[in-house]
């Protein structure tokens, strides 16, 4: 399938400074090189030979899909909406609790759910990964579909020797000793919504039916599976509201609950409204993000893992050279099921027909092939003149209408502190994480 797009008008280097000298991003495939010596001068006062030199270290290499290309891939990750309904309450909920304001009104049958499974296997890449998630709502008030459907997918890989893992986010109220042994036992990535110390988490996701938080709830349940998670990997991951900007704070109570990886999910819109970035607050975060950084690259330095997401997930796309016209699967690999059987792009689009793509009986080509070619990054008017466009890929299109000047830049500023960071930190970051990276 192939819609190629015009070349991109955008500047296709970027020139940065670290520690350990001159550097320079080349942007399609995200390579960067040392400038040692005077090259850096030269790269800089001659502009159409480093031109002649961009053009030739931009080029795809063998296996690399062109950028400009609109390709639809296989299906290899669904997430399933088991729940329509959630315990908690937060005001920032983009599912509003489950129920999608009104368009997902009941739990997901376990046949639609074995049928998307068995659609997921059939139209998918055999050679590669499946990933089969779960979501809601709160997934886990849908528990008894979660277990039998971990045993039919488990089974099918068995048969027929696929490679088939899970992924669950839950907001860790629920969970009962049998949900642990079942992660424990299977390749599970357990993502805890969790957004701080009591003080901040309790105001943040309160209980739906109760005036209380949830904070002491989650902590006692997730525990044992931080302490023991066998199979599982088991992430923290913090909405950020413009009141609870100290992540040294945030960070430090994540990690003595246990966690071992924390990442940061700055609110640019939420349904209450309440909470949601300004202008005036992302250069605010930024400082925030890059002190805490420094505090977890010295550490990393001295020997340590990297705990930090938001850091460890840029270097290693940097060591990666990723590069993608997307920010996410949605719509390409990756589809989320609704309790009533469409699947959409995205988990956070369920009732939009927008998003709606097919069904377990087959997706529309037609319909995905349009949805990818109108949100191809260089499609995005501001993106398009952009030399972060392949590492930020637009951002999440469900965040797409909140995109201003002031988030971009706090976008390019911890890209720009991310690749400083990886030409001095590099090498130590290889070496504590290289198994993870290859
Ligand atoms: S969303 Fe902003 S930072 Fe990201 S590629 Fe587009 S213009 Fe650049
Ligand atoms: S569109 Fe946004 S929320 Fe949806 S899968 Fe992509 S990044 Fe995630």
């Amino acid at each position: 399938m192939g819609t190629v797009l015009p070349a991109a008008a955008g500047p296709d280097c970027k020139r940065f400074r670290s520690p350990r000298g001159e550097h320079v991003l080349v942007v399609p495939f995200s390579q960067i090189y040392d400038l040692p010596g005077d090259s850096a001068e030269t790269w800089d006062a001659d502009p159409e030979r480093a031109a002649r030199s961009l053009a030739e270290l931009s080029r795809a290499r063998p296996g690399e899909v062109p950028l400009g290309e609109v390709h639809v891939p296989a299906p290899q990750s669904l997430s399933l909406n088991v729940s329509q309904a959630c315990n908690l309450a937060c005001g920032y909920c983009y599912a509003g609790r489950g129920s999608f304001g009104g368009r997902q009104t009941t739990p997901m049958s376990l046949a639609t759910a074995l049928e998307a499974v068995d659609a997921l296997l059939r139209d998918g890449d055999a050679a590669a990964p499946f990933t089969v998630g779960f979501l809601g709502g709160e997934p886990f008030v849908n528990r008894a579909l979660i277990h039998k459907v971990v045993a039919y997918g488990s089974q099918r890989a068995a048969e027929r020797g696929l490679d088939v893992r899970y992924s669950v986010t839950t907001n860790g109220t629920l969970l009962e000793e049998g949900d642990l042994e079942l992660m424990r036992s299977h390749r599970f990535a357990v993502t805890v919504s969790i957004d701080g110390d009591s003080a901040i988490h309790d105001r943040q996701r309160p209980a739906a039916h109760a005036a209380r938080g949830s904070w002491s709830e989650l902590v006692a349940r997730i525990r044992p599976l931080l302490a023991s998670p066998g199979r599982a990997q088991v992430a923290a991951r913090a909405t950020i509201t413009r009141d609870g900007l100290d992540l040294r704070r945030i960070f430090a109570a994540l990690r003595a609950v246990g966690f071992r990886d924390i990442g940061f999910a700055p609110l640019r819109r939420a349904a209450d409204s309440a909470g949601a970035f300004t202008a005036a607050d992302w250069p605010r975060y930024l400082g925030e993000l890059e002190a805490l950084a420094r505090e977890q690259l010295a550490r990393l330095r001295a020997g340590e893992p990297l705990s930090f997401a938001n850091l460890a997930i840029a270097l290693k796309q940097l060591e990666r050279g990723a590069a993608s016209p997307y920010p996410c699967g949605a719509g390409g690999g990756y589809f989320s099921v609704a309790s009533d059987g469409t699947w959409y792009a995205c988990h956070r689009a369920i009732g939009d027909p927008a998003f709606a793509l097919g069904t377990s009986r087959g997706l529309s080509a037609e319909a995905r092939q349009s949805f990818l070619a109108q949100r191809h990054v260089e499609r995005q008017t501001d993106c398009v003149r952009c030399w972060a466009r392949y590492l930020c890929s637009g951002g999440c299109h469900q965040e797409a209408p909140a995109r201003s000047a002031a988030s971009c830049d706090f976008i390019r500023g911890w890209l720009e502190f991310c690749l400083a960071a990886y030409a001095e930190y590099g090498a130590d970051f290889h070496a504590r994480h290289s198994r993870s990276v290859a």
